[in-house]
């Protein structure tokens, strides 16, 4: 046994095992996939390179932490009373595990037994006393301490626990509101103690890899600040000046940039973003991101990095990740899945068959086919007859219409392989047999088959196709293994598109300083709706987790873009616009957005269960009731009035 002083100077006949040990108890009480290789790793975790959990405070270990080799010492542990039975045991806990304490029985002992019985469960206590072996056949393997105990000597009770709004258990299933209102008391689950020393694990190892591997520098950039054309609204904030408001950045887009003007070269920052984008599921008004910039790179460069780091800060027991991520051009996505953030768990991609049915009778068809952009297409859903009932394919066919006006029509696979559907009687056989082969039709296969406008067809059937595999999942098959890791990358997407509420304007598909692709820079200025950009997306597992561009660092072309294809004032970007005319290098960036990344990585049902404090689905703070009212007093150094009635109204509606 090893006998060796930690840095705080107490004496421990093991190593402490680090924060990636206190990992591994949380991932044994969880039995989490991934489990087992996460303790093999810790094993081989060198004690010089362990964090010490236990220096500058009198605790002689956590409570995941003892085992048969610290059989016979004198330990003293702080943590939370989980459970506590007939006066005879307690099982403490802390973030790293729990240790079962034995309650003496003797009389010499009974101001502590009379102290530990009646302390309330979640009672923070300090017990100190020695660890024995549990007697023969009590040990539990199921729990990392499992083998010992703690003979408790003396105890105290540093703050007892009044009767809690719910119990700090895994399987007491709790509202989410509920858990929000009382954030602190949710945060002692060991889920969220995971979810939240990963995600600090793992942005340790981003900026180890980024500063120490990378010469990348971690600069911090101002959160007041003015609007920015295009893009999410953002949240103002009064000033002292008459009418005059800061708005909260959607990113540090800007600075980032002018940074790179500053010759900073290699930026990155673990940023705060603001996005005033309403009630919308599974966003958040305030979120985090990886915000990334570079001098001289180009998109393959700004790939590799991301790549490399993605690789280096991965948490061990997700497995390992393979580099290069495979790339698709933003057509591609659109055409195979119907969306430009594909899931490629899985198949059931959209498959054209216009050409196998141009020689057709079929009169939906013809007409489809007759306009510009015409189209039929078609996704096949393995074994739909055995998984899919009526009702499901009824549902199907209606979220298309509903969602996307779009008319599906289904072929199935008819045992010996011939097909049935309202279509056969347009088809010869021939035919009938060249669709079901382009189409890779097995016995027992539906097919949905749309015909219409390119975009329209491709999203309608890339949502079925998502909505299907949910269907099929239900009935018990896996499609997307949420521990199978797929990225992605997009590229080619164009550069403008045309804007949702009034088709004939454009928007920057990304934001207004992404820089054109080299090959199209000329249509810039003849026809900017063909422009493809250099933007490009990171996708995890159909969720798009990254996303960035290599910028216009020409005044000339940003302003170009900005008044004439835009249609912005560029005087609110003066400064940028001044700034790249001062000898700019050319330049390029991404941001990863590291709310959902580590989400997907945990496999957590939604993003707030990976941020300590998280806003409600409509922005709100549960726990201390943000935002809140402030008085017309406070009010008055900025100028500003509330007009009562409406807030009263909008009280109410709250
Ligand atoms: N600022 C961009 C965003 O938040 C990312 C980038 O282009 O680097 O999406």
């Amino acid at each position: 046994m090893c006998v060796y002083f930690s840095r705080s100077r107490k004496v421990h006949s093991v190593p402490p095992l680090g924060c990636a040990m206190a990992l591994s108890c949380i991932l044994q009480v969880l039995a989490r996939p991934g489990c087992g290789r996460a303790l093999r790793r810790l094993a081989t975790v060198p004690a010089s390179l362990a964090p010490d959990f236990n220096s500058f405070v009198p605790r002689t270990n956590t409570c995941g932490e003892l085992r048969s080799a610290h059989v016979g010492q004198q330990v003293t542990l702080y943590g939370w009373i989980q459970y506590q039975r007939q006066g005879m045991f307690l099982v403490l806990r802390d973030f790293q595990g729990l240790t079962q304490i034995i309650i003496p029985q003797d009389e010499a002992h009974s101001h502590v037994k009379k102290l530990l019985s009646d302390a309330p469960v979640e009672s923070v206590v300090r017990v100190t006393g020695i660890v024995c072996p549990r007697p023969p056949g009590q040990e539990n393997p199921k729990m990392p301490t499992g083998d010992i105990e703690v003979k408790v000597e003396t105890a105290e009770i540093l703050n007892s626990c009044k009767k809690l709004p719910f119990e700090i258990k895994n399987f007491v299933k709790k509202s989410e509101a509920l858990r929000m209102q009382y954030r602190y008391l949710d945060l002692r689950s060991f889920q969220l103690q995971y979810n939240l020393r990963l995600r600090s694990q793992m942005v340790m190892k981003m900026r180890e890899y980024l500063c120490n591997l990378h010469g990348f520098v971690d600069v911090e950039t101002p959160t007041l600040f003015k609007r920015t054309p295009g893009g999410a609204k953002e949240f103002i904030v009064p000033s002292r000046e008459v009418g005059k408001f800061y708005s909260l950045p959607q990113s540090p887009q800007q600075f980032k940039q002018l940074l790179m003007v500053g010759g900073l070269d290699r930026y990155f920052q673990v940023a705060r973003c603001y996005r005033d984008e309403g009630s919308r599921p599974d966003r958040q008004p305030e979120f985090t991101q990886i915000d990334i910039e570079m001098s001289f790179v180009d998109q393959a460069g700004i790939q590799r990095l991301i790549e490399g780091l993605l690789q280096y800060s991965w948490p061990e027991e997700r497995g390992s990740i393979t580099t290069p991520f495979p790339s698709m051009t933003y057509e591609e996505a659109l055409a195979g899945y119907g969306t430009d953030k594909p899931d490629t768990r899985f198949g059931m991609k959209i498959v054209d068959i216009s050409d196998f049915l141009r020689r057709s009778d079929i009169p939906f068809v013809q007409n489809a086919l007759s306009y510009p952009h015409g189209t039929v297409k078609a996704i096949c859903i393995p074994q739909g007859v055995r998984y899919l009932k009526n009702k499901d394919l009824e549902s199907l066919k209606e979220s298309a219409k509903s969602q996307f006006n779009q008319e599906i029509m289904e072929i199935i696979c008819r045992p010996g392989g011939s097909l049935k559907s309202l279509l056969t009687k347009f088809l010869g056989e021939k035919q009938q047999s060249e669709l079901s082969q382009a189409l890779n039709m097995q016995v027992d296969d539906v097919v949905l088959l749309a015909a219409g406008e390119h975009k329209q067809v491709c999203s309608a059937l890339g949502s079925l196709r998502l909505e299907s595999a949910g269907l099929l999942e239900a009935a018990g098959l896996v499609l997307r293994d949420p521990i199978t890791f797929h990225f992605l990358w997009v590229v080619d997407f164009p550069l403008f598109l045309p804007k949702e509420e009034n088709p004939t304007e454009l928007e920057s598909a990304h934001h207004p300083f992404t820089a054109p692709h080299p090959s199209d820079a000329n249509l810039l200025y003849s026809d900017p709706t063909k422009v493809r950009s250099q933007h490009y997306d990171l996708v995890l597992n159909g969720n798009e987790v990254g996303g960035g561009s290599i910028r216009i660092h020409s005044a000339e072309q940003q302003r170009f873009v900005l008044e004439k294809v835009l249609k912005e004032d560029s005087e609110v970007l003066s400064h940028l616009l001044e700034a790249l005319e001062f000898g700019a290098p050319p330049h390029g960036g991404i941001a990863l957005g590291l709310d959902r990344l580590i989400s997907l990585i945990v496999d957590a049902p939604s993003i707030r269960d990976v941020i300590a404090f998280p806003k409600s689905f409509r922005g709100r703070d549960l726990m201390g009731n943000a935002p809140d009212y402030v008085t017309p007093e406070e009010l008055e150094p900025y100028h500003i009035q509330v007009s009562w009635p409406l807030a009263e109204e909008e009280a109410k509606k709250n």
